[in-house]
Protein backbone atom coordinates (compact mmCIF):
# COMPACT_ATOMS: atom_id res chain seq x y z
CA UNK A 1 0.00 0.00 0.00
CA UNK A 2 1.83 3.53 -0.99
CA UNK A 3 2.70 5.25 2.18
CA UNK A 4 0.70 8.57 1.46
CA UNK A 5 -2.51 6.44 1.39
CA UNK A 6 -5.09 8.33 3.30
CA UNK A 7 -6.81 6.60 5.87
CA UNK A 8 -11.12 8.08 6.80
CA UNK A 9 -13.30 7.61 9.36
CA UNK A 10 -17.17 8.19 9.47
CA UNK A 11 -19.42 11.17 10.63
CA UNK A 12 -22.05 10.76 13.75
CA UNK A 13 -23.17 14.03 15.52
CA UNK A 14 -20.37 16.26 13.85
CA UNK A 15 -17.70 13.63 15.63
CA UNK A 16 -15.42 11.36 13.79
CA UNK A 17 -14.88 8.04 14.47
CA UNK A 18 -13.89 4.36 13.49
CA UNK A 19 -16.30 1.44 12.55
CA UNK A 20 -17.73 -0.33 15.26
CA UNK A 21 -15.13 -3.34 13.68
CA UNK A 22 -11.97 -1.13 13.61
CA UNK A 23 -12.19 -2.70 10.36
CA UNK A 24 -11.15 -0.77 6.79
CA UNK A 25 -11.49 -1.54 2.78
CA UNK A 26 -9.47 -0.05 0.37
CA UNK A 27 -10.46 2.03 -2.71
CA UNK A 28 -8.34 2.58 -5.54
CA UNK A 29 -7.63 5.06 -8.51
CA UNK A 30 -9.41 3.83 -11.43
CA UNK A 31 -6.90 4.58 -13.52
CA UNK A 32 -3.43 2.90 -12.13
CA UNK A 33 -5.54 0.84 -9.89
CA UNK A 34 -3.22 1.45 -7.16
CA UNK A 35 -5.11 1.95 -3.86
CA UNK A 36 -5.05 5.89 -2.58
CA UNK A 37 -7.53 5.60 0.13
CA UNK A 38 -8.99 3.12 3.54
CA UNK A 39 -12.44 3.72 4.37
CA UNK A 40 -13.95 1.99 7.70
CA UNK A 41 -15.88 -1.16 6.76
CA UNK A 42 -19.32 -0.32 9.21
CA UNK A 43 -21.40 -2.71 9.95
CA UNK A 44 -25.57 -3.09 11.47
CA UNK A 45 -24.17 -1.79 14.66
CA UNK A 46 -22.52 1.86 13.53
CA UNK A 47 -26.14 2.14 11.06
CA UNK A 48 -28.11 2.20 14.58
CA UNK A 49 -25.66 4.74 15.95
CA UNK A 50 -25.51 6.70 13.18
CA UNK A 51 -30.11 6.29 12.52
CA UNK A 52 -30.40 6.85 16.59
CA UNK A 53 -27.94 10.39 16.80
CA UNK A 54 -30.76 11.67 13.24
CA UNK A 55 -33.50 10.54 15.10
CA UNK A 56 -32.90 12.50 18.03
CA UNK A 57 -31.69 15.43 16.00
CA UNK A 58 -34.88 15.46 14.41
CA UNK A 59 -37.06 16.25 17.64
CA UNK A 60 -34.28 17.80 20.39
CA UNK A 61 -31.78 19.92 20.32
CA UNK A 62 -30.93 23.13 17.94
CA UNK A 63 -32.50 21.49 14.57
CA UNK A 64 -36.07 21.55 14.94
CA UNK A 65 -36.21 24.88 16.66
CA UNK A 66 -34.42 26.46 14.21
CA UNK A 67 -36.77 28.49 11.76
CA UNK A 68 -37.28 27.63 7.95
CA UNK A 69 -35.49 30.75 6.67
CA UNK A 70 -32.48 29.61 9.58
CA UNK A 71 -32.20 26.26 8.01
CA UNK A 72 -32.19 28.55 4.52
CA UNK A 73 -28.95 30.17 5.73
CA UNK A 74 -26.64 27.05 6.89
CA UNK A 75 -27.82 25.22 3.74
CA UNK A 76 -26.22 28.80 1.55
CA UNK A 77 -23.04 28.61 3.82
CA UNK A 78 -22.42 25.11 2.92
CA UNK A 79 -23.49 25.98 -0.82
CA UNK A 80 -20.24 28.47 -0.24
CA UNK A 81 -18.33 25.86 1.12
CA UNK A 82 -18.69 23.72 -1.66
CA UNK A 83 -17.68 26.22 -4.29
CA UNK A 84 -14.88 27.32 -2.26
CA UNK A 85 -13.57 23.63 -2.29
CA UNK A 86 -14.85 22.48 -5.41
CA UNK A 87 -11.67 21.66 -7.19
CA UNK A 88 -10.36 19.46 -4.45
CA UNK A 89 -13.64 17.77 -4.51
CA UNK A 90 -13.63 16.95 -7.82
CA UNK A 91 -10.04 16.17 -7.69
CA UNK A 92 -11.05 13.26 -5.02
CA UNK A 93 -14.08 12.19 -7.21
CA UNK A 94 -11.79 11.82 -10.20
CA UNK A 95 -9.43 9.72 -8.09
CA UNK A 96 -12.44 7.33 -6.90
CA UNK A 97 -14.69 6.98 -10.14
CA UNK A 98 -12.09 7.84 -12.80
CA UNK A 99 -14.37 10.30 -14.46
CA UNK A 100 -12.94 13.23 -15.95
CA UNK A 101 -11.76 16.04 -14.10
CA UNK A 102 -13.20 18.83 -16.38
CA UNK A 103 -16.58 17.02 -16.15
CA UNK A 104 -16.65 16.40 -12.30
CA UNK A 105 -15.18 19.69 -11.27
CA UNK A 106 -18.04 21.49 -13.98
CA UNK A 107 -20.17 19.07 -11.45
CA UNK A 108 -19.16 20.15 -8.20
CA UNK A 109 -18.81 24.30 -9.59
CA UNK A 110 -22.80 23.84 -10.51
CA UNK A 111 -23.66 21.08 -7.13
CA UNK A 112 -23.75 24.62 -5.15
CA UNK A 113 -27.20 25.61 -7.01
CA UNK A 114 -29.21 22.69 -5.65
CA UNK A 115 -27.93 24.06 -2.19
CA UNK A 116 -29.16 27.50 -2.81
CA UNK A 117 -32.21 26.97 -4.39
CA UNK A 118 -33.52 24.90 -1.87
CA UNK A 119 -31.85 27.16 0.31
CA UNK A 120 -34.43 29.98 -1.13
CA UNK A 121 -37.26 26.83 -0.95
CA UNK A 122 -37.10 26.15 3.25
CA UNK A 123 -39.41 29.34 3.83
CA UNK A 124 -42.10 28.93 1.18
CA UNK A 125 -43.39 25.88 1.92
CA UNK A 126 -46.61 26.70 2.46
CA UNK A 127 -49.74 24.90 3.95
CA UNK A 128 -53.47 25.58 2.42
CA UNK A 129 -56.31 26.50 4.01
CA UNK A 130 -59.41 24.59 2.29
CA UNK A 131 -62.56 26.69 2.51
CA UNK A 132 -64.47 23.95 4.73
CA UNK A 133 -67.38 23.11 3.65
CA UNK A 134 -69.20 23.17 7.20
CA UNK A 135 -70.42 25.84 9.66
CA UNK A 136 -68.00 27.22 12.64
CA UNK A 137 -65.00 24.77 11.17
CA UNK A 138 -61.45 26.05 10.53
CA UNK A 139 -59.30 23.94 8.63
CA UNK A 140 -56.10 24.19 7.73
CA UNK A 141 -52.80 22.24 6.41
CA UNK A 142 -49.16 22.06 7.94
CA UNK A 143 -45.92 20.81 5.69
CA UNK A 144 -44.14 18.94 7.88
CA UNK A 145 -40.74 16.76 7.69
CA UNK A 146 -41.06 13.45 6.50
CA UNK A 147 -38.62 12.10 9.44
CA UNK A 148 -35.53 10.49 9.21
CA UNK A 149 -34.08 9.90 6.01
CA UNK A 150 -31.64 7.29 3.88
CA UNK A 151 -29.80 8.55 1.49
CA UNK A 152 -27.97 6.27 -0.67
CA UNK A 153 -26.15 6.65 -3.62
CA UNK A 154 -24.34 5.25 -6.49
CA UNK A 155 -20.23 5.83 -7.34
CA UNK A 156 -20.85 7.35 -10.91
CA UNK A 157 -21.52 10.89 -9.84
CA UNK A 158 -21.13 10.93 -5.88
CA UNK A 159 -21.80 14.57 -4.49
CA UNK A 160 -23.87 15.80 -7.30
CA UNK A 161 -26.67 12.52 -6.18
CA UNK A 162 -26.28 13.07 -3.38
CA UNK A 163 -26.75 17.07 -3.05
CA UNK A 164 -29.91 16.24 -4.86
CA UNK A 165 -31.34 14.22 -1.59
CA UNK A 166 -30.03 16.18 1.04
CA UNK A 167 -30.47 19.90 0.08
CA UNK A 168 -34.68 19.39 -0.12
CA UNK A 169 -34.46 16.81 3.06
CA UNK A 170 -32.58 19.81 4.94
CA UNK A 171 -34.90 22.61 3.64
CA UNK A 172 -37.72 20.88 4.69
CA UNK A 173 -36.73 20.01 8.38
CA UNK A 174 -35.37 16.22 8.16
CA UNK A 175 -32.54 14.65 8.90
CA UNK A 176 -30.09 12.46 6.99
CA UNK A 177 -27.64 9.20 7.26
CA UNK A 178 -25.98 9.19 4.01
CA UNK A 179 -24.40 5.97 2.70
CA UNK A 180 -22.48 6.51 -0.61
CA UNK A 181 -20.75 3.57 -2.45
CA UNK A 182 -18.43 1.40 -1.34
CA UNK A 183 -16.16 2.67 -4.26
CA UNK A 184 -16.74 6.42 -4.28
CA UNK A 185 -16.70 6.75 -0.45
CA UNK A 186 -13.80 9.47 0.25
CA UNK A 187 -15.44 12.89 -1.13
CA UNK A 188 -18.57 12.20 1.16
CA UNK A 189 -16.50 12.10 3.87
CA UNK A 190 -14.51 15.16 2.73
CA UNK A 191 -18.23 16.89 2.35
CA UNK A 192 -18.63 15.58 6.17
CA UNK A 193 -16.49 18.27 7.66
CA UNK A 194 -17.99 20.94 5.20
CA UNK A 195 -21.78 20.18 6.92
CA UNK A 196 -19.89 20.76 10.02
CA UNK A 197 -18.19 23.68 9.15
CA UNK A 198 -20.90 25.36 7.47
CA UNK A 199 -22.43 25.08 11.64
CA UNK A 200 -25.12 22.20 11.41
CA UNK A 201 -26.17 21.21 14.40
CA UNK A 202 -24.81 17.36 15.46
CA UNK A 203 -26.86 14.77 14.03
CA UNK A 204 -29.20 16.20 11.52
CA UNK A 205 -26.37 15.03 8.86
CA UNK A 206 -24.25 11.47 9.43
CA UNK A 207 -22.33 9.49 6.95
CA UNK A 208 -21.73 5.46 7.32
CA UNK A 209 -19.37 3.71 4.74
CA UNK A 210 -19.50 0.17 3.90
CA UNK A 211 -20.98 -2.79 1.49
CA UNK A 212 -24.42 -2.61 0.58
CA UNK A 213 -25.00 -6.74 2.54
CA UNK A 214 -23.31 -4.58 5.98
CA UNK A 215 -24.68 -1.12 6.00
CA UNK A 216 -27.09 -0.55 2.99
CA UNK A 217 -29.46 -3.76 3.99
CA UNK A 218 -29.53 -3.10 7.87
CA UNK A 219 -30.41 1.02 7.01
CA UNK A 220 -33.27 0.70 4.56
CA UNK A 221 -34.93 -1.71 7.12
CA UNK A 222 -34.38 0.00 10.22
CA UNK A 223 -37.88 1.00 12.09
CA UNK A 224 -36.46 4.53 12.47
CA UNK A 225 -35.97 5.70 8.91
CA UNK A 226 -39.00 6.97 7.55
CA UNK A 227 -38.00 7.53 3.81
CA UNK A 228 -35.05 6.02 1.69
CA UNK A 229 -33.78 8.04 -1.34
CA UNK A 230 -31.93 5.84 -3.62
CA UNK A 231 -29.94 6.32 -6.73
CA UNK A 232 -28.45 3.00 -8.06
CA UNK A 233 -29.04 -0.32 -9.85
CA UNK A 234 -32.79 -1.31 -10.58
CA UNK A 235 -32.16 -4.37 -8.25
CA UNK A 236 -31.09 -3.00 -5.48
CA UNK A 237 -34.04 -0.87 -5.96
CA UNK A 238 -36.76 -3.35 -6.11
CA UNK A 239 -34.99 -5.00 -2.93
CA UNK A 240 -35.19 -1.54 -1.21
CA UNK A 241 -39.15 -1.82 -1.80
CA UNK A 242 -39.54 -5.20 -0.52
CA UNK A 243 -37.77 -3.91 2.75
CA UNK A 244 -39.21 -0.65 3.11
CA UNK A 245 -43.30 -2.55 2.82
CA UNK A 246 -42.32 -3.64 6.57
CA UNK A 247 -42.57 0.02 7.62
CA UNK A 248 -44.08 1.69 4.91
CA UNK A 249 -41.58 3.96 4.12
CA UNK A 250 -41.41 6.49 1.74
CA UNK A 251 -39.17 6.42 -0.95
CA UNK A 252 -37.72 7.60 -4.31
CA UNK A 253 -35.74 5.47 -6.28
CA UNK A 254 -33.47 6.83 -9.74
CA UNK A 255 -32.64 3.59 -11.37
CA UNK A 256 -31.54 2.68 -14.37
CA UNK A 257 -32.19 3.58 -18.03
CA UNK A 258 -31.99 2.05 -21.68
CA UNK A 259 -32.92 5.70 -23.38
CA UNK A 260 -33.44 5.89 -27.03
CA UNK A 261 -31.89 8.78 -28.74
CA UNK A 262 -33.79 9.15 -32.71
CA UNK A 263 -32.59 10.47 -35.41
CA UNK A 264 -34.91 12.01 -37.68
CA UNK A 265 -33.92 12.24 -41.34
CA UNK A 266 -35.08 16.14 -40.90
CA UNK A 267 -31.99 16.38 -38.06
CA UNK A 268 -28.92 18.10 -38.51
CA UNK A 269 -26.51 15.69 -39.17
CA UNK A 270 -23.67 17.27 -37.47
CA UNK A 271 -24.99 18.67 -33.93
CA UNK A 272 -27.38 14.95 -33.95
CA UNK A 273 -23.74 13.26 -34.55
CA UNK A 274 -21.88 15.38 -31.46
CA UNK A 275 -24.97 14.97 -29.24
CA UNK A 276 -25.68 11.22 -29.76
CA UNK A 277 -21.57 11.18 -29.10
CA UNK A 278 -21.90 12.80 -26.32
CA UNK A 279 -24.88 11.32 -25.23
CA UNK A 280 -22.69 7.13 -24.63
CA UNK A 281 -19.09 8.15 -24.61
CA UNK A 282 -19.30 11.55 -21.78
CA UNK A 283 -18.55 9.52 -18.56
CA UNK A 284 -17.53 6.45 -19.99
CA UNK A 285 -21.17 5.76 -20.81
CA UNK A 286 -21.59 5.26 -17.00
CA UNK A 287 -24.60 7.93 -16.49
CA UNK A 288 -28.05 6.36 -16.16
CA UNK A 289 -29.16 8.75 -18.88
CA UNK A 290 -26.81 7.49 -21.58
CA UNK A 291 -28.35 7.44 -24.82
CA UNK A 292 -27.32 3.33 -25.52
CA UNK A 293 -29.97 2.40 -27.87
CA UNK A 294 -29.11 5.23 -31.41
CA UNK A 295 -32.59 4.78 -33.70
CA UNK A 296 -31.69 6.11 -36.95
CA UNK A 297 -34.01 6.71 -39.95
CA UNK A 298 -33.19 4.07 -42.73
CA UNK A 299 -33.11 6.93 -45.39
CA UNK A 300 -30.11 8.07 -43.58
CA UNK A 301 -28.35 5.16 -41.51
CA UNK A 302 -25.21 5.11 -43.86
CA UNK A 303 -24.31 8.89 -43.76
CA UNK A 304 -24.85 8.75 -39.88
CA UNK A 305 -23.36 5.90 -39.13
CA UNK A 306 -20.02 6.92 -40.87
CA UNK A 307 -20.02 10.47 -39.17
CA UNK A 308 -21.20 9.11 -35.79
CA UNK A 309 -18.02 6.32 -36.04
CA UNK A 310 -15.73 8.85 -37.45
CA UNK A 311 -16.28 11.08 -34.42
CA UNK A 312 -16.17 8.11 -31.72
CA UNK A 313 -12.98 6.97 -33.30
CA UNK A 314 -11.44 10.55 -32.66
CA UNK A 315 -11.71 10.05 -28.74
CA UNK A 316 -8.97 11.18 -26.78
CA UNK A 317 -8.24 8.34 -24.04
CA UNK A 318 -6.08 8.56 -21.13
CA UNK A 319 -5.15 10.13 -17.51
CA UNK A 320 -9.15 11.65 -16.38
CA UNK A 321 -6.86 14.63 -15.19
CA UNK A 322 -5.91 15.68 -18.36
CA UNK A 323 -7.92 18.49 -20.09
CA UNK A 324 -7.23 16.92 -23.36
CA UNK A 325 -8.59 13.39 -22.21
CA UNK A 326 -12.44 12.82 -23.46
CA UNK A 327 -12.85 9.19 -22.32
CA UNK A 328 -11.95 8.02 -19.03
CA UNK A 329 -11.47 4.76 -17.41
CA UNK A 330 -14.54 2.62 -16.18
CA UNK A 331 -14.94 3.21 -12.84
CA UNK A 332 -14.44 -0.52 -11.09
CA UNK A 333 -12.75 -3.91 -12.19
CA UNK A 334 -16.13 -5.94 -12.02
CA UNK A 335 -17.70 -2.98 -13.94
CA UNK A 336 -14.90 -3.49 -16.62
CA UNK A 337 -15.36 -7.25 -17.01
CA UNK A 338 -19.40 -7.08 -16.91
CA UNK A 339 -19.13 -4.20 -19.80
CA UNK A 340 -16.64 -7.21 -21.99
CA UNK A 341 -19.37 -9.67 -20.99
CA UNK A 342 -22.22 -7.68 -22.92
CA UNK A 343 -19.78 -7.02 -25.89
CA UNK A 344 -19.37 -10.92 -26.50
CA UNK A 345 -23.04 -11.38 -25.67
CA UNK A 346 -23.70 -8.60 -28.55
CA UNK A 347 -21.64 -10.49 -30.53
CA UNK A 348 -22.50 -13.71 -29.93
CA UNK A 349 -26.66 -12.41 -30.43
CA UNK A 350 -25.82 -11.72 -34.23
CA UNK A 351 -24.94 -7.66 -33.60
CA UNK A 352 -21.82 -6.72 -36.02
CA UNK A 353 -19.29 -4.65 -34.18
CA UNK A 354 -18.78 -1.36 -36.10
CA UNK A 355 -16.05 -0.16 -33.89
CA UNK A 356 -13.88 -1.06 -30.85
CA UNK A 357 -15.41 -3.76 -28.72
CA UNK A 358 -12.46 -4.70 -26.42
CA UNK A 359 -10.03 -3.49 -23.90
CA UNK A 360 -8.26 -0.44 -24.73
CA UNK A 361 -4.27 -1.36 -25.48
CA UNK A 362 -3.44 2.20 -25.57
CA UNK A 363 -0.12 3.66 -24.07
CA UNK A 364 -2.00 6.46 -22.49
CA UNK A 365 -4.16 4.08 -20.68
CA UNK A 366 -1.61 2.79 -18.75
CA UNK A 367 -2.87 0.16 -16.51
CA UNK A 368 -6.22 1.84 -15.76
CA UNK A 369 -9.49 -0.19 -17.15
CA UNK A 370 -10.24 1.23 -20.10
CA UNK A 371 -12.21 -0.38 -22.70
CA UNK A 372 -12.77 0.72 -26.12
CA UNK A 373 -15.47 2.98 -27.45
CA UNK A 374 -17.80 0.19 -29.11
CA UNK A 375 -20.06 1.03 -31.67
CA UNK A 376 -23.13 -2.09 -32.30
CA UNK A 377 -24.48 -2.18 -35.49
CA UNK A 378 -27.41 -4.93 -37.04
CA UNK A 379 -28.78 -4.80 -33.52
CA UNK A 380 -32.62 -5.66 -33.22
CA UNK A 381 -34.33 -4.15 -29.60
CA UNK A 382 -35.39 -7.57 -28.82
CA UNK A 383 -31.49 -8.75 -28.21
CA UNK A 384 -30.17 -8.33 -24.67
CA UNK A 385 -27.56 -5.73 -25.93
CA UNK A 386 -30.90 -3.22 -26.76
CA UNK A 387 -32.67 -4.32 -23.15
CA UNK A 388 -29.98 -4.70 -20.73
CA UNK A 389 -28.19 -2.09 -18.92
CA UNK A 390 -24.50 -2.38 -20.12
CA UNK A 391 -23.07 1.17 -17.99
CA UNK A 392 -20.17 1.56 -20.52
CA UNK A 393 -18.93 2.96 -23.64
CA UNK A 394 -21.21 0.82 -25.75
CA UNK A 395 -23.42 1.38 -28.40
CA UNK A 396 -26.28 -0.26 -30.29
CA UNK A 397 -27.72 1.15 -33.58
CA UNK A 398 -30.53 0.14 -34.58
CA UNK A 399 -32.75 1.62 -38.17
CA UNK A 400 -36.20 2.71 -38.17
CA UNK A 401 -38.87 2.93 -40.63
CA UNK A 402 -41.08 6.10 -39.89
CA UNK A 403 -42.29 7.84 -36.84
CA UNK A 404 -44.65 5.28 -35.41
CA UNK A 405 -41.95 2.59 -35.68
CA UNK A 406 -39.10 5.29 -33.84
CA UNK A 407 -42.07 5.51 -30.94
CA UNK A 408 -42.64 1.64 -31.04
CA UNK A 409 -38.91 0.88 -30.55
CA UNK A 410 -38.04 3.51 -28.51
CA UNK A 411 -41.01 2.45 -25.98
CA UNK A 412 -40.55 -0.88 -26.25
CA UNK A 413 -38.11 -1.60 -22.85
CA UNK A 414 -38.79 -2.11 -19.21
CA UNK A 415 -37.01 1.10 -18.67
CA UNK A 416 -38.20 4.97 -18.70
CA UNK A 417 -35.71 7.15 -17.44
CA UNK A 418 -34.73 9.66 -20.29
CA UNK A 419 -35.06 9.72 -24.29
CA UNK A 420 -33.33 12.33 -27.00
CA UNK A 421 -34.92 13.50 -30.43
CA UNK A 422 -33.16 15.32 -33.44
CA UNK A 423 -35.19 16.98 -35.72
CA UNK A 424 -36.06 20.07 -37.76
CA UNK A 425 -39.94 19.65 -37.41
CA UNK A 426 -41.56 21.59 -35.34
CA UNK A 427 -44.20 19.09 -35.07
CA UNK A 428 -42.11 16.08 -33.88
CA UNK A 429 -40.32 18.56 -31.51
CA UNK A 430 -43.90 18.52 -29.44
CA UNK A 431 -45.33 15.14 -30.76
CA UNK A 432 -42.07 13.09 -29.67
CA UNK A 433 -42.42 14.11 -26.44
CA UNK A 434 -46.03 13.26 -25.98
CA UNK A 435 -45.69 9.78 -27.50
CA UNK A 436 -42.56 8.72 -25.82
CA UNK A 437 -42.29 6.89 -22.33
CA UNK A 438 -39.91 8.49 -20.35
CA UNK A 439 -39.29 10.86 -17.59
CA UNK A 440 -37.23 13.12 -19.11
CA UNK A 441 -37.13 14.10 -23.50
CA UNK A 442 -34.48 16.43 -24.59
CA UNK A 443 -35.25 17.65 -27.70
CA UNK A 444 -32.03 18.72 -30.41
CA UNK A 445 -30.11 18.68 -26.49
CA UNK A 446 -29.05 15.25 -24.77
CA UNK A 447 -28.05 15.34 -21.37
CA UNK A 448 -28.98 19.09 -19.81
CA UNK A 449 -29.85 18.90 -16.12
CA UNK A 450 -30.92 21.97 -13.40
CA UNK A 451 -31.73 22.57 -10.07
CA UNK A 452 -34.97 24.36 -11.64
CA UNK A 453 -36.02 21.00 -13.95
CA UNK A 454 -37.13 17.32 -12.14
CA UNK A 455 -35.78 14.31 -12.88
CA UNK A 456 -37.10 10.96 -12.49
CA UNK A 457 -37.53 7.73 -14.28
CA UNK A 458 -41.30 5.69 -15.34
CA UNK A 459 -41.55 2.21 -15.42
CA UNK A 460 -38.74 0.63 -13.90
CA UNK A 461 -36.56 3.85 -13.95
CA UNK A 462 -37.69 4.31 -10.48
CA UNK A 463 -40.01 6.33 -8.38
CA UNK A 464 -40.32 10.46 -7.36
CA UNK A 465 -38.66 13.22 -8.83
CA UNK A 466 -35.54 14.94 -7.90
CA UNK A 467 -34.84 19.01 -8.19
CA UNK A 468 -37.12 21.97 -8.54
CA UNK A 469 -40.10 22.41 -6.25
CA UNK A 470 -41.23 19.05 -7.17
CA UNK A 471 -37.86 17.62 -5.33
CA UNK A 472 -39.12 19.13 -2.12
CA UNK A 473 -42.34 17.23 -2.09
CA UNK A 474 -41.07 13.92 -1.31
CA UNK A 475 -39.05 15.27 1.84
CA UNK A 476 -42.63 16.47 3.48
CA UNK A 477 -45.82 15.22 4.57
CA UNK A 478 -49.37 17.19 4.62
CA UNK A 479 -51.48 17.43 8.24
CA UNK A 480 -54.50 18.46 8.15
CA UNK A 481 -55.46 20.50 11.50
CA UNK A 482 -59.10 20.82 11.83
CA UNK A 483 -60.54 23.85 14.66
CA UNK A 484 -64.25 23.67 15.53
CA UNK A 485 -65.94 26.56 17.82
CA UNK A 486 -69.73 24.66 17.04
CA UNK A 487 -72.12 23.26 19.52
CA UNK A 488 -71.77 19.95 20.37
CA UNK A 489 -73.28 17.14 17.82
CA UNK A 490 -76.71 15.50 19.13
CA UNK A 491 -76.23 12.65 18.25
CA UNK A 492 -72.28 12.23 18.72
CA UNK A 493 -72.24 8.47 16.74
CA UNK A 494 -72.16 10.26 13.57
CA UNK A 495 -69.83 11.45 11.27
CA UNK A 496 -69.43 15.35 12.42
P1 LIG B 1 -25.98 -0.30 -6.91
O1 LIG B 1 -27.44 -0.46 -6.86
O2 LIG B 1 -25.13 -1.51 -6.98
O3 LIG B 1 -25.45 0.50 -5.64
C1 LIG B 1 -26.00 1.75 -5.28
C2 LIG B 1 -25.89 1.92 -3.78
O4 LIG B 1 -26.74 0.95 -3.15
C3 LIG B 1 -24.49 1.69 -3.23
O5 LIG B 1 -24.25 2.63 -2.19
C4 LIG B 1 -24.58 0.28 -2.67
O6 LIG B 1 -23.66 0.00 -1.64
C5 LIG B 1 -26.00 0.27 -2.15
N1 LIG B 1 -26.56 -1.08 -1.97
C6 LIG B 1 -26.19 -2.23 -2.58
N2 LIG B 1 -26.93 -3.27 -2.11
C7 LIG B 1 -27.80 -2.75 -1.20
C8 LIG B 1 -28.83 -3.31 -0.38
N3 LIG B 1 -29.11 -4.60 -0.40
N4 LIG B 1 -29.53 -2.49 0.40
C9 LIG B 1 -29.28 -1.17 0.42
N5 LIG B 1 -28.30 -0.58 -0.30
C10 LIG B 1 -27.56 -1.36 -1.12
O7 LIG B 1 -25.68 0.67 -8.14
P2 LIG B 1 -24.26 1.15 -8.66
O8 LIG B 1 -23.64 0.02 -9.40
O9 LIG B 1 -23.49 1.80 -7.57
O10 LIG B 1 -24.68 2.32 -9.67
C11 LIG B 1 -25.03 2.07 -10.99
C12 LIG B 1 -26.53 2.10 -11.15
O11 LIG B 1 -27.05 3.34 -10.70
C13 LIG B 1 -26.95 1.99 -12.59
O12 LIG B 1 -28.03 1.10 -12.72
C14 LIG B 1 -27.39 3.39 -12.94
O13 LIG B 1 -28.31 3.48 -13.99
C15 LIG B 1 -27.96 3.85 -11.65
N6 LIG B 1 -28.02 5.31 -11.60
C16 LIG B 1 -29.24 5.92 -11.69
C17 LIG B 1 -29.32 7.31 -11.70
C18 LIG B 1 -30.63 8.01 -11.80
O14 LIG B 1 -30.70 9.18 -11.43
N7 LIG B 1 -31.69 7.39 -12.28
C19 LIG B 1 -28.15 8.07 -11.59
C20 LIG B 1 -26.94 7.42 -11.50
C21 LIG B 1 -26.88 6.03 -11.50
Amino acid sequence: MPADTTTYKIFIENEWHDSASGEHFETRNPFTGEVWARIPKCGPEDVNVAVEAAHKALRTGAWPNLTATQRGHLLRRLGDLINRDADKLAAIEVRDNGKLFAEMSAQLRYLPQWLYFYAGLADKINGSVPPIDKPKMFTYTRREPVGVVAAITPWNSPLMLTAWKLAPALAAGCTLVVKPSEYTSASMLEFAALVEEAGFPPGVVNVVTGFGADVGDPLIRHPKINKVAFTGGESTGSRIVEASAQTFKRLTLELGGKSAQIVFADADLSSAVSGAVSGIFAATGQTCIAGSRLLVHESILKEFTESFIELARSARMGDPMLPTTQVGPVTTRPQYERILSYIDIAKNEGAQCLLGGVAAQRPECGNGWFIEPTVFGNVDNSMRIAQEEVFGPVVSIIPFRDDEDAYRIANDTDYGLAAGIWTNSFERAFEAPKRLQAGTVWVNTYRAVSFLAPFGGIKNSGIGRESGTEGINQYLETKTVWLSWGETPANPFVMR
